[in-house]
């Protein structure tokens, strides 16, 4: 037999963390007290009172039958309801709210909808590895935009030749960042909302980590910003503002015509997220933010204990205003991998290689701040002695 792998699965570099996963898991085997920054997976549990909600509604014998692909409309208006309450803005449950499983689900999914063989997708580059290759599973072209200290990790819009413009269909933007732990300016937004006008692309906003953010800042929705209803989609997930990334439930809102779009293309590969579930996801959204401000706390705490020690040891790392990622240049003499090699060979730490993440992410590492401050401080100690 011969079961050749479509050309399509053949583009595809192995997913980062698989291969990170493995060179963990043989760490591990020899025995080494692995400290994992590499991944960004909470530690910390998901919240007692989703949970409990869990419990009670898993029970209900209404949930067991298939949930509606879109979400139920108790989901989506809970959604629509943070929205409201977190953005101040308004979005109408039956055609500008769709659930999802897990925010991933429909950033992968999203594409189908719209993509055709040859058009172009502009893809910000570190960045997360799914817009890509949701384009690649369209048979569409990737426009790699860098993502480069010097812009202060925004894509330059004005670099896009013309050919490929004309081509292009969608914008993919991210902020706060993935992995560079990047802010996006108001400046930023109303430009490239003027730049999907011109061109007539549509901006999808994967707005993951708006609530994982420091220092009295807090991140904007897509769509307080004029005109962004008429070009673009913003993808919510639970997964790091309730440390629920195992159960797997998020949400896309956004303009009518690409929430259909979207509802239409994941109606005919899944049958949506279990309803319990979805009532879980639905606690989490209605909760009064005290949990979301405890995990702010905790991640500020790590952060500075961090990247303080990370300075003392004379790496040059910033101190991020959002995400749960340090994004950190190598030192003198290392590439990406070989500093991640060595942090792992000699230190049992896992961090993720900057290139992983696109070319332009060569020369840095990004670390998660996903383990106890006592964890992070001894990682850092442990570097210190192989310096
Ligand atoms: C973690 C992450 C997601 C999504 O996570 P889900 O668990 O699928 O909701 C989406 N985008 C970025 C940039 C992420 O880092």
């Amino acid at each position: 037999m011969n079961f050749a792998k479509s050309d399509r699965l053949s583009q595809l570099p192995p997913y980062l963390f698989v291969e990170l996963d493995r060179k963990k898991a043989e760490a591990i085997s020899k025995g080494v007290d692995v400290i994992d920054l590499g991944i960004g997976d909470p530690d910390l549990p998901t919240p007692d009172f989703v949970i409990e909600k869990m419990i009670e509604s898993i029970k209900n014998s209404e949930n067991h039958r298939y949930p509606s692909s879109m979400g139920s409309k108790k989901f989506r208006n809970a959604a629509a309801s943070w929205c409201k309450k977190r953005f101040g803005l308004e979005f109408d449950l039956e055609t500008q709210v769709a659930c999802l499983i897990g925010s991933k689900e429909g950033i992968a999914h999203f594409p189908i909808a719209f993509l055709n063989p040859g058009d172009v997708v502009l893809v910000p580059t570190p960045g997360y590895p799914v817009y890509h290759i949701g384009t690649l599973f369209c048979n569409a072209q990737t426009y790699f935009l860098p993502l480069l200290a010097k812009n202060n990790f925004l894509p330059d819009l004005d670099s896009i030749p013309e050919d490929i413009l004309k081509k292009a269909k969608i914008l993919w933007l991210n902020y706060p960042n993935n992995p560079t732990a990047a802010i996006a300016p108001d400046e930023f937004y109303k430009k490239a909302i003027e730049f999907a006008h011109k061109n007539n692309i549509i901006i999808c906003h994967d707005a993951a980590y708006s609530e994982m953010t420091y220092d009295g800042y807090v991140a904007k929705s897509f769509f307080e910003f004029d005109g962004a209803m008429d070009v673009g989609i913003e993808f919510h997930s639970h997964s790091k503002t309730y440390n629920m990334t195992g159960w797997r439930i998020g949400f896309a809102v956004g303009n009518n015509e690409l929430i259909a779009g979207l509802k239409h293309a994941k109606s005919n590969v899944d049958s949506g997220q279990f309803n319990a579930v979805q009532e879980a996801g639905i606690a989490a959204m209605e909760s009064d933010g005290t949990f979301v401000n405890e995990m702010k706390a905790v991640y500020t705490r790590r952060r500075d204990v961090f990247v303080n020690s990370l300075r003392d040891i004379g790496l040059n790392a910033p101190f991020p205003k959002a995400t749960f990622y340090v994004w950190c240049p190598v030192p003198e003499n290392f590439t990406s991998a070989s500093f991640s090699s060595f942090a792992l060979e000699k230190a049992g730490i896992v961090c993720t290689p900057g290139n992983g993440f696109g070319d332009p992410g060569e020369g840095y590492v990004r670390f998660a701040l996903t383990v106890s401050e006592a964890r992070l401080k001894e990682a850092v100690e442990r570097l210190k002695k192989e310096f």
